[in-house]
């Protein structure tokens, strides 16, 4: 038993929650928690003594009002006369005992839901867990995000021990407490009592320190993951493999793998989402003719008309020759950027008519250039 948890909380309604309120989140949880549910599950039988308690006190209108006074000290408070007693008990709910809450049992198996425990408590520990996500990186090149690609990654990944479920050890009922969790002094219903310092009010011990993880609870496994990476996949966008994660704890389900894309740079292809650009040099010749020229794609060669008297820096458009849309047959659009290639070398005759072309020459380009500041 938890001394310090506030009954309110143990049955998740609010200070001013009305008597239906409470009586509704009793039925819920005990539900959930009855030892007739989950038999032999020591924390469920645990949670439901707290729920239990809980419930015998807040639905009861003079009890609730001297615990809202002097908390869970309300009975020493009551018996010594004398409001806030020190000493820090509890008393107990005996499950079974006389005079419990049999107008209850009769509709708690009405409709028996499970829900898997996720909250990582002391208690929570003991009931079946679901396996943590595990996160890992995934380099992608450049053309498998563009076509698309069945890998094969080897992945080694740290997870619960199989051997001893991730507890270091053999769990086992503890024997001072005999797997209450409480050490009580006195008899009757509510006899006085505190947390077992053996287990800390868990029930259970470990024992024997398990020999695959030496007790540390984990082991690291390698395995090979086959995953489909869709065309289309940017950096950062996550692939989530289903039950591929940690080990699920006490029969709970695995937990999933979740693969974070990371696509590598292309040395010629840049890309902004679903557009690609690429730089494209001609020669100063078909500048000034005009060209077709052949254009690489992410999707294959394409032939792109240059118009005469193209500048450097112009960008051409190629609709639909960009990036694969994820999810979908359309695509993004390819931008060219030209540049003009300028000859370091020339042959004798090719000089000569230069010499001959400059002498016609009369443009001159900076003419509207200021002189300077
Ligand atoms: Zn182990
Ligand atoms: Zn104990």
């Amino acid at each position: 038993m938890r001394p310090d948890v506030d009954f309110y909380e143990v049955l998740g309604v609010d200070r001013n929650a009305s008597q239906q309120e409470i009586r509704k989140a009793y039925r819920r949880l005990a539900r959930k928690y009855h030892p007739d549910v989950n038999p032999g599950d020591k924390a469920a039988e645990q949670k439901y003594k707290e729920i239990s308690q809980a419930y015998e006190v807040l639905s009861n209108p003079e009890k609730r009002k001297q615990y809202d006074r002097f908390g869970r000290q309300w009975q020493q408070a009551q018996a010594a006369g004398q409001p806030g007693a020190q000493d820090f008990r509890t008393f107990v709910y005996q499950y079974g005992g006389p005079g419990t809450f049999a107008d209850i049992f009769g509709d708690i198996f009405g409709d028996i839901g499970f829900d898997i425990g996720r909250r990582r408590s002391r208690q929570a520990q003991r009931q079946p867990q679901r396996g943590q996500d595990i996160y890992h990186q995934i380099p992608v090149t450049f053309a498998e995000a563009m076509r698309g690609a069945n890998k094969t990654l080897t992945l080694t990944i740290a997870d619960r021990c199989p051997e001893c479920d991730g507890l270091g050890g053999k769990a086992e009922t503890c024997p001072t407490c005999g797997g209450s969790g409480v050490s009580q002094q006195g008899g009757g219903i509510f006899g006085f009592a505190s947390a077992c310092p053996q287990c800390q009010g868990s029930g259970e011990v470990i024992t024997e320190t398990c020999p695959r993880c030496r007790g540390g609870g984990e082991i690291t496994r390698t395995r090979n993951i086959s995953v489909k990476i869709p065309p289309g996949v940017k950096s950062g966008h996550k692939l989530r493999l289903a039950g591929e994660g940690g080990r699920g704890f006490r029969g709970g389900p695995n937990g999933d793998l979740i693969l974070e894309v990371e696509v590598q740079k292309h040395d010629f292809f840049q890309r902004d989402g679903d557009d690609i650009t690429i730089e494209v040099p001609i020669t100063f010749i078909e500048a000034v003719q005009g060209a077709t020229v052949t254009v690489p794609t992410v999707n294959g060669k394409v032939e792109l008309k240059i118009p005469p008297g193209t500048k450097s820096g112009q960008k051409f458009r190629l609709r639909g020759q960009g990036a694969p849309k994820l999810g979908s047959n359309d695509r993004g659009d390819q931008y060219v950027i030209v540049s003009i290639s300028v000859p370091k070398r020339l042959t004798r005759k090719q000089r000569q008519l230069i010499e001959e072309l400059a002498e016609t020459w009369q443009e001159n380009p900076r003419a509207n250039l200021p002189q300077g500041l």
